[in-house]
C-alpha cells in the first residue's frame, strides 16, 4: 500500500506541478495514467463500475467523480483531482484541490479549509480511536469557517479492495457516534473531506458520474490514505 500510495502521491504533484488554462482534463488524465503504468500501477478508478478513464477530475461546483475529456481549464478554476492506483494488489487513494491561476478569496479560503479539516482528521487517527472521532475533527474543523460538509459520499477503509468497511464519514452522527467502529492497528482508510460554500446536497449530472453542488456553489476535496499505527497515523499518499 506504500508503494500504491507514493505512485498517487507523485501523480498528484505531477498534475498539480503542470495544470494551467487551456490544458484539458482528458490531458491530465492521460498524463496520469502514463505515470502509473510506467511505475508498474494500475488505474484504479478505470472500469470501476464502469467508471471511463483512469481518474477523475471535478471542476468548481463538481464535487467528485468527474469524467476527463475536451474541457479545457480556465483561469480561477478549482480543479479537484482524484487518483486511486493498484500495486501488486493492493491499493491507494488520495486527492487534492488545485487553485488553476488566480481563484477568488472565497476559493483560496474555501481550499485551505478542506485542507485543514483533512489534517485534522487524520491527526484523530490511532488505534483505540473510532470512526466518529475522525468525522468529529473533519467536520468540526470545516464548520467553525462556515461551509458544510457532503453527506452522501464518505471517505473508507482502503486495501486488498478500492473500498472497504468501514464507511469514514465527514460528519459525526449523534448518538450513533457511541457504536462507531474502533479502529484496529494495521487498518488503513481513506480519508476525504468534501466540502461546500452553500449546502450540503448534491447530486449526480446527467452522465452518471459527475456529482454537482445542488446549489451549484464551490466545493473542495482533499484525501489521504491513511494506516492506523498504534502511536498514531502514517499517511501513505506521499511520493
Ligand atoms: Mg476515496
Amino acid at each position: 500500500m506504500r508503494q500504491a500510495g507514493r505512485i498517487v502521491g507523485e501523480v498528484l504533484r505531477l498534475l498539480a506541478d503542470i495544470a494551467e488554462p487551456g490544458m484539458t482534463t482528458g490531458q491530465l488524465n492521460r498524463t496520469a495514467g502514463e505515470h502509473i503504468r510506467r511505475r508498474g500501477g494500475e488505474a484504479a478508478f478505470n472500469g470501476y463500475r464502469g467508471f471511463p478513464a483512469d481518474v477523475c477530475t471535478s471542476i468548481n461546483e463538481e464535487v467528485v467523480h468527474g469524467i476527463p475529456g475536451p474541457r479545457k481549464l480556465r483561469e480561477g478554476d478549482l480543479l479537484k483531482v482524484d487518483v486511486g492506483v493498484i500495486w501488486e494488489g493492493y491499493h491507494a487513494d488520495a486527492a487534492v484541490t488545485i487553485p488553476v491561476g488566480d481563484v477568488t478569496e472565497e476559493g483560496r479560503f474555501l481550499v485551505r479549509a478542506t485542507r485543514m479539516a483533512l489534517e485534522a482528521g487524520v491527526r484523530a487517527v490511532r488505534a483505540g480511536a473510532r470512526v466518529s472521532d475522525i468525522s468529529t475533527a473533519v467536520q468540526q474543523a470545516a464548520e467553525k469557517h462556515g461551509f458544510s460538509l457532503v453527506r452522501e459520499y464518505t471517505g473508507h477503509g482502503i486495501g486488498r479492495a478500492l473500498h472497504e468497511e468501514p464507511q469514514v464519514p465527514n460528519v459525526a452522527r449523534g448518538r450513533l457516534a457511541r457504536n462507531s467502529p474502533v479502529l484496529p492497528a494495521g487498518a488503513a482508510l481513506a480519508i476525504e473531506p468534501m466540502v461546500n460554500v452553500g449546502t450540503y446536497k448534491t447530486e449526480v449530472l446527467e452522465d452518471g458520474w459527475t456529482v454537482v453542488t445542488r446549489d451549484r456553489k464551490l466545493s473542495a476535496h482533499f484525501e489521504h490514505t491513511v494506516a492506523v499505527e498504534q502511536e498514531g497515523p502514517v499517511i501513505l499518499t506521499v511520493p
